[in-house]
């Protein structure tokens, strides 16, 4: 899958469903509406679609949502992709997570094959992070973890830098995450999906962490070897790495490999953007992939050259009418 920029489409996101147990404040509302069950891709055709993928070129997936570990059944679907791990198809089969459900899955998605997995956590303080999540629990989040790399699954921490909320917090981060073999991820809030409050209230630029970073570390850039959006730095200090995902201050849309499909089985191409087109019509018309795959074809055709999200006091309304809980970050 080759999109009209000539970029090489292996890596597939996929949200396998909407809900989420958390409310993180900077990616739902409180009341968010989610779809019908009935809407949804049930887990057969989720792994249908998942395969038609991997036999079109992709290499690379990861189960995200809302929360992925929160979906029903959701570790026969795991398993099941599994088999394309063991054949020699995928090169990796991860998921993004937000651990409250961890300390129970850990050592079946070892079994399956994960070896590595996101854990989306932005601060250690238990009251804060009760505010931040308004649902979460941080000591579940936290036996999650142990238990993750007890299994020997390798974890990168996904921080969201929220201005006046964890930016105090960010060295604290960066010292617990790298003592514990972990790297650690800064990230860029983005607007998306409306939240009941405006995102210049939140938005905190990673050109600003990172200088701040600069008086108390040593930070050298690393080469950008992972294909993804963030860039890499040592920490001297603490010998762990730490990336920085820049939406809004850096675009990395030149080296895009990625395509991602929500729960309701949409292809979006771009995450900033509001393209979509439907793959469940095509995959319910025929139990030949034939219509599916020429679908995929015509959606990686439409793929846009990359996207333009813009906070300031007067774009202080999302760019994108999705939450990230509908495409899964
Ligand atoms: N529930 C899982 C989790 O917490 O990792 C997977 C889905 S969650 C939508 C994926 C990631 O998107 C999380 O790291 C979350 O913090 C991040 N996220 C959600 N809304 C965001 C936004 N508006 N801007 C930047 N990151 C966001």
């Amino acid at each position: 899958m080759i999109d009209p920029f000539g970029r090489r489409i292996s890596y597939l996101r996929v949200s396998v469903t909407d809900r989420c147990d958390f409310r993180c404040v900077y990616c739902m509302a409180e009341d968010m509406t989610f779809l019908p069950k009935a809407d949804l891709l049930t887990l057969e055709e989720l792994d249908r679609l998942c395969s038609v993928f991997i036999a079109k070129g992709v290499r690379k997936l990861r189960l995200t949502g809302g929360e992925p570990l929160v979906r029903r059944n959701v570790m026969s679907l795991i398993r099941s992709l599994s088999r394309h791990l063991k054949s020699g198809a995928l090169d990796e089969l991860t998921l993004t997570t937000n651990g409250s459900q961890l300390a129970r899955f850990a050592g079946e998605l070892a079994d399956c094959g994960v070896r590595r997995l996101n854990v989306s956590l932005d601060t250690l303080d238990a009251a804060k992070f009760r505010e931040i999540t308004r649902w979460g629990d941080l000591g579940k989040v936290l036996a999650g973890i142990d238990a993750a790399q007890a299994a020997g699954i390798h974890i990168k921490i996904n921080a969201v830098a929220l201005k006046g909320v964890n930016d105090e917090e960010i060295p604290a981060l960066i010292d617990w995450s790298h003592g514990r073999g972990m790297d650690l991820t800064l990230i860029e809030v983005m607007p998306m999906g409306e939240i009941g409050v405006g995102r210049i209230d939140q938005y905190l630029p990673l050109s600003m962490v990172r200088a701040n970073l600069e008086r108390r570390y040593t930070l050298s850039d690393l080469p950008d070897n992972t294909g993804g959006p963030a860039r890499y730095v040592r920490v001297a200090e603490t010998g762990g790495r730490l990336g920085f995902i820049t939406p809004m201050t850096h675009n990395f849309c030149e080296a895009c490999n990625r395509v991602r499909i929500t729960c309701t089985g949409t292809i979006h191409t771009c995450l900033g953007q509001e393209d979509a087109t439907d793959l469940r019509a095509p995959l319910r018309a025929s139990a030949d992939d034939a219509l599916v795959s020429e679908a995929i074809d015509r959606a990686i055709g439409t793929k846009p050259k990359g996207h333009d999200f813009i906070i300031d006091r007067r774009h202080n309304r999302p760019s994108v009418s999705r939450h990230m809980s509908v495409t899964g970050g």
